[in-house]
């Protein structure tokens, strides 16, 4: 779908997968004007395929947009795009254990010129890939670097926004991470308050059942911690969403206040957190059982294997 200053949305076209040709000036190749975000598409037993949210998605990509001066896609044109994807052929879709279809809509700004501006002319992509478990064999806690020389986003920057820049800047800590021999980086704002992973969000649960997730304007929201703790408020755990500083994290875990740690997001769902490494410390996490509990809970309604009391699924071949 193409977006002009003038005309609005329009031409809605369904292409074979392949290059698109862009003007070697298109403002997103030099000024970074793009958002973008992650969705999957479930099969149920009964072949029918859903997705989870997609209006939370459609919003969130709003938010982006309007962060990065583009035009912000009506929410029924963004479920539509799901849609039309899944009409073309639903065999895309794999079943079986932990397979889904994901699907990367994404914005950016293709008018060619050199300024500085917001561009008038913009495109809209949605593209997608089977995508089968992202644990082999089995959820495995995972270990995480914690980034001391480099900072995801700043006040007042785009850390909210699922924009491609901030992954760009999250690549070379990321690196780090991996030659620590650790999966995953986490990163702290300047008060060295914990803000998230690389690309997922993260929570505390404390011996009183209480679940704390750091509360910021400079990380993204993410659409499975909302309904991992909405499940978690279900079963009647409290939730806090506050500033968690690297110290009050590492004397919970020391003090045992702290019983559980896990990252969640929509790739992998929800994984525990085993070890955080810094540059003079190991610290192991301790395992609990509520985050796979909540993990198997939130799968369950994905797949439709359990009820989905929140109405939480869109059909999409139907
Ligand atoms: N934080 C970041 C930086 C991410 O890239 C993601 C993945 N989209 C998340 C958190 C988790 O968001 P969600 O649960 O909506 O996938």
């Amino acid at each position: 779908i193409c977006w002009s200053v003038r005309g609005g949305w329009h031409r809605p076209r369904v292409s074979p997968y392949g290059p698109i040709s862009l003007d070697p000036a298109a403002a997103v190749l030099h000024y970074g004007q793009e958002v973008f975000e992650g969705i999957k598409a479930y099969r149920h037993a009964d072949g029918s395929i859903h997705t989870f949210r997609p209006d939370q998605n459609a919003r969130r990509m709003q938010r982006s947009a309007r962060r990065l001066a583009l035009p912000e896609l009506p929410v029924l044109y963004f479920v539509q795009s799901l849609r039309e994807l899944i009409a073309l052929d639903g065999d895309w879709v794999p079943s079986g254990e932990d397979q889904s279809l994901y699907l990367r809509p994404f914005m950016f700004a293709k008018e060619a010129f050199l300024g500085v501006r917001p561009a008038h002319k913009v495109a809209y992509y949605l593209i997608a890939s089977p995508a089968g478990a992202y644990f082999k064999g089995g959820v495995q806690p995972v270990s995480i670097w914690l980034s001391e020389d480099y900072a995801r986003a700043g006040r007042g920057g785009t850390g909210a926004a699922k924009t491609g820049g901030n992954y760009a800047a999250s690549l070379l800590p990321q690196s780090e991470a991996y030659e620590h021999e650790c999966d995953q980086v986490v990163f702290l704002d300047e008060k060295r308050n914990v803000e998230e992973l690389g690309g997922m969000n993260i929570v505390f649960v404390y011996k009183d059942g209480t679940l704390v997730t750091p509360e910021s304007p400079s990380i993204l929201e993410g659409i499975t911690r909302d309904s991992i703790l909405q499940l978690a408020r279900d079963r009647g755990h409290t939730v806090q969403g506050r500033a968690i500083s690297l110290d009050e994290w590492r004397e919970g875990v020391a003090s045992g206040d702290i019983t559980e740690v896990f990252a969640c997001g929509t790739a992998a769902v929800v994984t525990p957190i085993g070890t955080l490494k810094g540059s003079d410390f190991i610290d192991q996490q301790p395992t609990g059982s509520l985050a796979l509990e909540l993990r198997q809970e939130l799968t369950d309604i994905q797949y439709g294997r359990a009820e989905d009391r929140h109405n939480w699924l869109v059909r999409l071949d139907a």
